[in-house]
């Protein structure tokens, strides 16, 4: 069989741990016997970036930014523990996935895969709900202060001009807890712009929520540059496509979330993201079954799974154990970043191979055939039996070759 042609390399982003040997895996069995694949490697293992200073993140970053398309593999984002765990770093170096952030100005989209036999806590969700989460500021980049005595906050902007505006926070009578919080214009803008970008490559309905009812200046600004943007820039294309852009208040959008089929976008402030996204990932499944793709406000594409690098697994795995580590995510990953590649560079044969790779492998897991963390999720009379992970994707391997003969 003839391999399927890339023309424009994607960037390949390596990580850690047990993800690492997925990561492995995917490659040889799934993508490398039928795609002449072409990428630009980076090596975000923890040694490396600890090699490179890092750099080799800001780099992978910026190939993003040039080439438009990448795939990551999960990364440790060193903490107390892990500097033990290897004395040879100089440092605890930074999230990877927050410098990324950072460099392409993204938004990261969190969806669950669905598939009949595992169905949702919440019975009339029918299709994925795909949450945008605002990753910048509010009460993630807050001061915060504890006062003992009776007094009066006050809250003040003191601008470069030397001009200065003053606010009472509120007066108190005993202790107190206080907070100030920001976030920027810019910010909010290239969230609005990213979710817009977002809806319209997957053709579905953009909501936004916030509380702007009672935050009038604050979420008030959120609610007006989302219409303004919308106004701007994207509502002719929506109304081309058939879709719409929703926004309602917090409370109501959570009530009727529940109540909806599914199949569209969330856009949510920081916190309610925070919150939001893992209420929906629990009511849909598993961790393990959870994409996430960063979108950048000129539509560059960052593909990922949701989950760490199962470490829990990684050390078994070293014991010479096999592992039943659910690789769904990270081939999701690798799917959506091949069919984006192919639908910018107008390679028909390259989306159609990332669109048999997805059904190849759902047909696996609706024949019965999955990792042991979906096995208490399928519904009751389902017939299920637990596979390790190598012979999940060589299952796979078997009906995509098939598909694609
Ligand atoms: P985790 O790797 O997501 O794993 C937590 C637990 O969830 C696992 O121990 C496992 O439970 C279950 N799980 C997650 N993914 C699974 C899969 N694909 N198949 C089967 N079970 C799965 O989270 P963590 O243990 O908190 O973090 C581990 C490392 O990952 C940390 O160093 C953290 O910095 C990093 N991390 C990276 C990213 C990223 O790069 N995007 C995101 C989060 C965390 P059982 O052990 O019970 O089977
Ligand atoms: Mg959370």
């Amino acid at each position: 069989m003839e391999k399927i042609k890339m023309t424009t390399p994607l960037v390949e982003m390596d990580g850690d741990e047990m993800t690492r040997i997925l990561w492995g895996m995917i490659k040889e069995k799934l993508i490398l016997p039928f795609v002449d694949l072409k990428t630009e490697y980076y090596d975000l293992g923890l040694l490396h970036r600890n090699e490179t200073r890092d750099q080799v993140t800001v780099d992978a970053a910026n190939a993003a930014k040039r080439l438009g398309v990448a795939v990551k593999c999960a990364t440790i984002t060193p903490n107390r523990q892990r500097m033990e765990e290897y004395p040879q770093l100089t440092e605890m170096w930074k999230s990877p996935n927050g410098t990324i952030r950072a460099i392409l100005d993204g938004t990261a989209f969190r969806a669950p895969i669905v598939l009949p036999c595992i169905r949702p806590v919440v019975k009339n969700w029918e299709a994925p709900i795909t949450i945008a989460r605002h990753a910048y500021g509010d009460m993630y980049k807050a001061v915060d202060l504890e006062t003992e005595e009776p007094g009066t906050a006050v809250l003040t902007f003191r601008g470069e001009s030397g001009a200065e505006q003053t606010l009472n926070v509120q007066t108190v009578r005993g202790g107190a807890v206080w907070q100030g919080q920001h976030n920027t214009e810019a910010s909010i803008r290239a969230f609005a712009r990213s979710c817009f970008q977002y809806a319209l490559t997957r053709k579905q309905d953009l909501w936004f929520s916030t509380k702007d009812t009672i935050s009038k200046v604050y979420d008030g600004a959120f609610k007006r540059i989302f219409e303004e943007e919308y106004e701007k820039t994207y509502r002719t294309e929506f109304e081309k496509l058939g879709i719409t852009y929703f926004y309602t208040l917090i409370d109501d959008a959570v009530a009727r979330v529940i109540r909806s089929k599914g199949g569209f976008i969330w856009a949510l402030k920081n916190y309610d993201g925070d919150v939001m996204s893992d209420m929906v990932a629990a009511a849909f499944g598993s961790l393990a079954m959870m994409t996430s793709v960063l979108v950048s406000p000129d539509g560059t594409m960052e593909f990922e799974a949701s989950h760490g690098t199962v470490t829990r697994h990684y050390y078994r795995y070293l014991q010479g154990e096999k592992t039943s580590t659910n690789p769904m995510a990270t081939i999701f990953a690798w799917s959506g970043a091949l069919k984006r590649r192919g639908e910018l560079d107008g390679l028909p044969e390259l989306v159609r191979f990332g669109q048999a790779l997805e059904d190849a492998s759902l047909e696996t897991l609706e024949s019965g055939v999955m990792t042991k963390d979906l096995l208490p999720l399928v519904e009751v009379g389902f017939e299920a039996r637990g596979a390790d992970s190598e012979e999940f994707m060589d299952a796979i391997a078997a009906r995509l070759a098939e598909k694609l003969a």
